[in-house]
C-alpha cells in the first residue's frame, strides 16, 4: 500500500501550522513549527505572496489530507461519497474522516499520532464488537464497541500512549473505559467535535471546479 515516506514535519511547515503527525514530539520545543515556521525548501524563507482563490482551496485540502494522512485518490473518493450523502458535503467529508477506525484509536489516546494508530490497527491490536479489524479506514457506527484485543493489553506502544495522553480526554461521542481498554461509540461525531481549524467549504469549492 502506498504511503508518504518523507519527513512529516515538512508537511506542517508547508501548511504553516501543527498537524500533530509525530506524537509526543509535537508537544515539545523540538517541534519544527516552533523552530522554523516557514515553508520547507531552498526558497522557503523568501517572502511569498499570500495564497488567494485556488491557492487557499488547495492548501485547505492538503492540510486536511495530511492531518488524517490520506492519499490523494482516497481523499477524492471520500469527497465523492460525501457529495452523494444527504446534508452538507464538507461536513460529511470531515465526519467520515473522523469515523475512521485509526482516527478513533488516536482520539482514544491509544496511539500518540494517527500514523501510530494506523499501525496498531494494521497489526491487529484492535477489535470492533469482539472481532479483529485490521482496516484503518473502517467506519465506526453508533453502538459499536472498540477494544484493545486481549493479547495486546500489555502492548508497550498503547501503554506509553495512554500515559502520555494523560488528561487529554476523549471526544463526547466516544465513551472510554480505561480499565477495560474498551470504548463505545455513543453517537456520530458532530462538526464541532473536530476541534481543529478547517474551512471545509474551500475543499468543496476546489473539487467542484
Ligand atoms: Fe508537525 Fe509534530 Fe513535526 Fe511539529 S513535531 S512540525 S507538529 S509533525
Amino acid at each position: 500500500m502506498a504511503r508518504y515516506r518523507e519527513a512529516v514535519c515538512r508537511l506542517c511547515r508547508r501548511e504553516g501550522q501543527k498537524l500533530f503527525l509525530k506524537g509526543q514530539r509535537c508537544l515539545t520545543d523540538k517541534c519544527a513549527i516552533e523552530k522554523r515556521n516557514f515553508p520547507p525548501g531552498q526558497h522557503g524563507k523568501s517572502r511569498r505572496p499570500k495564497p488567494v482563490g485556488y491557492g487557499v482551496q488547495l492548501r485547505e485540502k492538503q492540510k486536511v489530507r495530511r492531518l488524517y494522512q490520506i492519499l490523494e485518490d482516497q481523499f477524492r473518493n471520500y469527497f465523492e461519497k460525501a457529495s452523494r450523502m444527504k446534508g452538507v458535503t464538507g461536513e460529511n467529508l470531515l465526519l467520515m474522516l473522523e469515523r475512521r477506525l485509526d482516527n478513533v484509536v488516536y482520539r482514544l489516546g491509544w496511539a500518540t499520532s494517527r500514523a501510530e494508530a494506523r499501525q496498531l490497527v494494521r497489526h491487529g491490536h484492535v477489535a470492533v464488537n469482539g472481532k479483529k479489524v485490521s482496516i484503518p479506514s473502517f467506519q465506526v457506527s453508533v453502538g459499536e464497541e472498540i477494544m484493545v484485543r486481549e493479547g495486546s493489553r500489555e502492548n508497550a506502544t498503547i501503554l506509553r500512549a495512554l500515559d502520555l495522553a494523560g488528561n487529554r480526554g476523549v471526544p463526547p461521542w466516544l465513551n472510554f473505559d480505561r480499565a477495560a481498554l474498551k470504548a463505545q461509540v455513543l453517537s456520530l461525531p458532530k462538526r464541532e467535535d473536530i476541534g481543529f481549524p478547517i474551512q471545509e467549504q474551500m475543499i468543496v469549492e476546489l473539487y467542484s471546479k
